[in-house]
């Protein structure tokens, strides 16, 4: 995309200090998803900028519950199918899991068993990483499935977590990087 289109895109993000918490800027990008233009600049930025080419992954697997808002569509556009990497408790069975740390405590992400075609590549999607440890689970959920990860598309990254090291030598793209 181009630049105006880059800037307009930006521009769509909300940003709001102390949410959820003090010392956090949520970044929103619902606003992006509300604009015809900005939905369409964002799926052709994806797109553009996907971090390993098309033909190298069969499935797009987003991550609930942003990842879900977006992902669908991309996978649509490419000719793919779509995952979706559930939060726990949500799936009947049967469901393989991953926990992993939160700042106090853990989460975890589910799938059901029959989800991931064996030796499936796959390339896993959100809307934003900040220190990564929702898109290793997400990505440790899939392989753990009989999945190969191809790489991650992000929309936002949070600049100074380090969280696209946690995620290894795969191929990850970040369209707009974030204070
Ligand atoms: P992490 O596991 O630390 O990389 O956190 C990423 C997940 O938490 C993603 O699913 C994001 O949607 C959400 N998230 C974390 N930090 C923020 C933030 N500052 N603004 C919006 N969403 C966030």
């Amino acid at each position: 995309v181009g630049s105006e289109d880059a800037a307009y895109l930006v521009s769509l993000i909300r940003s709001v200090p102390g949410f959820p918490k003090e010392g956090i800027i949520f970044r929103d990008f619902m606003p992006v998803l509300a604009d015809p233009r900005g939905l369409d600049i964002l799926l052709r930025a994806l797109e553009a900028a996907l971090p390993v080419p098309a033909n190298s992954f069969d499935a797009v697997a987003g991550l609930e519950s942003r990842g879900f808002l977006f992902g669908p569509s991309l996978a649509h556009h490419l000719g793919k199918g779509f995952i979706a990497i559930r939060k726990a408790g949500k799936l009947p069975p049967e469901t393989i899991g991953e926990s992993y740390d939160l700042e106090y405590g853990t989460a975890s992400v589910e799938i059901e068993t029959s989800a991931v075609k064996p030796g499936e590549r796959v390339l896993i999607v959100d809307d934003l990483i900040a220190t990564g440890g929702t898109a290793k689970a997400g990505a440790d959920l899939i392989e753990k499935a009989g999945g190969a990860i191809a790489g991650f598309s992000f929309v936002m990254g949070l600049e100074g977590l380090d969280g696209l090291d946690k995620l290894g030598d795969v191929p990850t793209s970040t369209l707009i990087s974030m204070p």
